[in-house]
């Protein structure tokens, strides 16, 4: 704004301020959205309030209204970016208010969105995915899709359903279901995590010492929505198992917190890769607890098709 008034006070110490006063006048007068205002406020607008309100009216016109035809906020040319200006008139006086304009509010939506899924190691690309995006080649994603569906619908109902535990084989999409789980979550506002296992259990294991393992511990337990991506493929140590992976989906069970997984193994493979341990040795009691709290937590569906990735 304080460019328009030294725009305006510039011309005012020139000698030929009446000469381009007028211009400016008649430039701000011919502006259609500025004869459709006085137009439509017809006798009320005179001429005295028109040259009274002229900086506004000016304003007015410089300024870009047409937003839809801008493809994104960062090509916005007006003063105040993401905001167009309309005209009021209460009966009195002219004034400028500022709207929203639609790709501010595209923009602010999409940021509220991301705040909304955190995410540990996971591809960037995979957070843009929606439900609708996913092509229905075979029957089991049709039969997750519903599912997901259906748990958005009754999200913190009694009657909530199960979260899932979607395994099949290397390729076929989990990794990029649960992108659009997370956004579907999203769109009603809540907030989910999607962890890399193998990565964050590495991490994990990385920062035993470390002031850090309690927070980043806290933050997976509590967050509204977790999902384990691709459980079964680290390297797993009796410690990792039962301090770090137990703690977390006892939590998660007590608090009956909606918990997702993904893996390359089925029920019976993973409790195989839980029993034996790095070491070696066969811990199968403890590896059962660890099944039977994933059991709890989510109903297995296998996901079938070919490996997208070839
Ligand atoms: P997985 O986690 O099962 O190993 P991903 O989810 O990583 O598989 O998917 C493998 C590749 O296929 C990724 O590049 C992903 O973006 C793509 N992809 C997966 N599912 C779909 C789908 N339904 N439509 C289009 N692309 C997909
Ligand atoms: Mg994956």
């Amino acid at each position: 704004m304080e460019s328009i008034n030294k725009a305006l006070g510039n011309v005012t110490k020139r000698q030929d301020f009446k000469a381009r006063y007028e211009k400016e006048k008649r430039q701000v007068l011919q502006d259609p959205d500025v004869r459709e205002f006085i137009k439509e406020h017809t006798p009320y607008i005179t001429q005295e309030l028109i040259d009274r309100n002229l900086i506004k009216l000016y304003e007015f016109v410089s300024q870009s209204k047409r937003c839809e035809s801008c493809q994104s906020l960062s090509d916005c040319k007006n003063l105040i970016k993401g905001y167009y200006p309309s005209l009021l008139f209460d009966g009195k006086n002219i004034d400028l208010l500022y709207d929203i304009c639609p790709s501010k509010q595209k923009d602010d939506e999409l940021r509220k969105h991301r705040s909304l899924i955190k995410s540990i190691y996971v591809p960037k690309e995979i957070l843009d995915v929606k439900l609708t995006d996913i092509e229905i080649d075979e029957p089991s994603r049709f039969d997750i899709i519903r599912h997901i569906q259906e748990l958005v619908k009754k999200y913190g109902d009694e009657d909530q359903p199960k979260a899932l535990f979607i395994h099949g084989s290397f390729g076929v999409g989990k990794t990029y279901i649960l992108g659009a789980i997370a956004n579907e979550l999203a769109d009603i506002d809540v907030s989910s995590m999607l962890v890399y296992v193998p990565e964050f259990l590495r991490e994990m294991k990385n920062s035993i010492n470390d002031q850090s393992i309690d927070k980043k511990l806290d933050a997976v337990k509590k967050v509204p929505v977790l999902m384990l991506d691709d459980i079964g493929a680290e390297s797993m140590s009796s410690w990792i198992r039962d301090e770090v992976l137990g703690t977390i989906l006892q939590h998660r069970m007590l608090e009956n917190l909606p918990t997702f997984f993904t893996s390359n193994f089925n029920f019976d493979q993973l409790l195989h890769h839980l029993t034996y341990s790095q070491r070696g040795e066969a811990e199968e009691v403890k590896a059962r607890r660890i099944l039977e709290r994933i059991k709890y937590l989510a109903k297995p569906v296998e996901l079938k098709g070919q490996n997208r990735r070839a």
